[in-house]
């Protein structure tokens, strides 16, 4: 699988649906370079460093976390750039180091909703052996937002937060008019069943028409506009009652 070009400076390798592996990101400035969500597994960081070495690219020096879902974070033992993830995201990276792979406590996390069976059944589709998951903690974590030079071209971490999960971190580099969004525009699977709350979704879209944005990138998506998204979104609020 190779790099898809965004512009001359963003690149990312797509999405696949087999294992809900999400879009990987690549952000190159003249000094360093930004790795966009850590992937599902050491495969899937796997799969993109030889998509990465096929353009010559270099080795990211930092890894941006959009937020706390397995398939964004678990490659994080396997990346080589210093993880930078949301104070909220941090937390729940804690959480799940402590976490055992056993059948008996992946079973237990079904039973109390701390896992739900749709990521369940893609671990285990991922990983043939679970008890290899290995989750890490971020080097570096942040509040509100926090911007990296990467030389000549930024990436912006805000805190969005929306309708998915409230640790929600979208990337956005102002100098190409690119908006990564993780996951965060969807709905929330954890608390909500899938379903979207009216009010979040309203105030996201706020805040997305607030941000100068030309490019719009989601988690497990392909690039779109704007003008697209905004319409999309108040399409979707208008059916919620
Ligand atoms: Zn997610």
């Amino acid at each position: 699988m190779n790099f898809q070009k965004i512009t001359e400076r963003i690149y990312y390798l797509p999405a696949t649906e087999e294992t809900d592996r999400p879009i990987l990101g690549y952000i190159k400035g003249t000094k360093h370079s930004l790795m966009l969500d850590a992937g599902n597994s050491p495969a899937h960081v796997a799969l993109y460093n030889a998509a990465r070495e096929e353009m010559g690219f270099q080795t990211p020096d930092y890894v941006a976390i959009t937020h706390w879902h397995w398939d964004h974070t678990y490659g994080m033992c396997a990346v080589e750039g210093k993880v930078i993830a949301h104070e909220l995201t941090n937390q729940q990276l804690k959480i799940m180091a402590s976490w055992k792979w056993t059948e008996e406590a992946m079973a237990e996390r079904l039973q109390t909703g701390e896992e739900i069976e749709f990521c369940d059944n893609c671990i285990r589709l991922e990983y043939k052996d679970p008890g290899q998951i290995r989750v890490k903690t971020a080097d570096i974590t942040f509040n509100g937002a926090i911007t990296i030079d990467l030389g000549d071209i930024h990436c912006e971490l805000i805190h969005i937060g929306g309708p998915h999960s409230k640790d929600s971190v979208a990337v956005y580099i102002p100098e190409e008019k690119v908006l990564f969004i993780g996951d965060a525009e969807g709905p929330d699977y954890y608390h909500n069943d899938g379903k979207y709350d009216k009010n979040k979704l309203q105030k996201f879209m706020e805040d997305l028409q607030e941000i100068d944005f030309e490019i719009y990138m989601m988690g497990h998506g392909t690039p779109d506009t704007k003008e697209n998204t905004i319409k999309y979104l108040e399409e979707e609020i208008s059916k919620l009652s």
